[in-house]
């Protein structure tokens, strides 16, 4: 949902921030529990800086090259930088360490190099693993029937730390329809929580963007990803 565009950046910050509060305190749940993950593609480093002083603290990027410039613009902030987009796997090494938390792990393949490149810097990668949940054929992630049968394999991966699911439902402008998709995530990660592999938690579901966070966060969301919310249309 694109924002007034009267409304100041600080107070579609504000407002978002108090969208998730009585998302969370419809539901029941602590409104603490709930990230904003601010997804800043596209958006300038001055109108970042913005936000950052209106109060983000972390922000979501997907393409590679716009991120690393970003993050040197940015080095001075206290500001986090998770990695949402698709991951290919000659561009794993500068992820590393990098990104607090990569949300787009399709493929084992992909699991495997993170795991190497993180060995080789002496560290272990905080990741989530992105279920495809409607099966779409042009989406990438892992099917709903075929995530928890990877986690054996994952499991064993010493530098690589998973925390949960990831997904992008059907495009939809009506936020209802993204529930039941929402719902089935949480059902899938309570499935793998139950396996109790040693390395593997379920503590993150990443769900919800401008347009259904609201109704994310009453279906268990820890993490969302706001961009138009935030920041208005993207043109590009
Ligand atoms: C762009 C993007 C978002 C944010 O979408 P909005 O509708 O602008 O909030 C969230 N998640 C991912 C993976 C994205 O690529």
């Amino acid at each position: 949902m694109e924002p007034p565009p009267e409304e100041s950046l600080a107070e579609r910050v504000h407002d978002v921030l108090s969208k998730i509060r009585r998302a969370a305190e419809k539901a029941g749940r602590r409104p603490d529990s709930i990230g904003l993950i601010a997804v800043s593609k596209t958006v300038s480093v001055a109108r970042m800086q913005e936000g950052i002083d209106a109060g983000l603290t972390t922000f979501g990027e997907n393409r590679l090259q716009e991120a690393v410039l970003k993050i040197a613009a940015l080095r001075e902030t206290a500001v986090r930088w998770h990695f949402i987009g698709h991951l290919q796997r000659r561009k794993v090494k500068p992820v590393i360490g990098v990104f607090d938390l990569v949300h787009s792990v399709d493929s084992i393949e992909l699991a495997e190099e993170i795991n190497h490149r993180a060995s080789e810097a002496g560290m272990r990668q905080e990741v989530l693993l992105e279920v495809n949940i409607a099966n779409e054929p042009t989406k990438a992630g892992f099917a709903g029937e075929d995530v928890v049968g990877v986690i054996p394999a994952m499991g064993i991966l010493q530098h690589i730390r998973i925390k949960g699911l990831m997904t992008i439902p059907p495009l939809s402008s009506d936020a209802e329809q993204a529930r039941p998709y929402f719902s089935q995530l949480r059902q899938i990660a309570a499935r793998i929580a139950n396996l109790a592999v040693p390395s593997v938690s379920m503590n993150e579901l990443s769900m919800g963007m401008s347009n259904d966070y609201e109704v994310a966060i009453e279906e268990g969301a820890t993490l969302v990803r706001v961009g138009t919310g935030i920041f208005g249309a993207r043109y590009v």
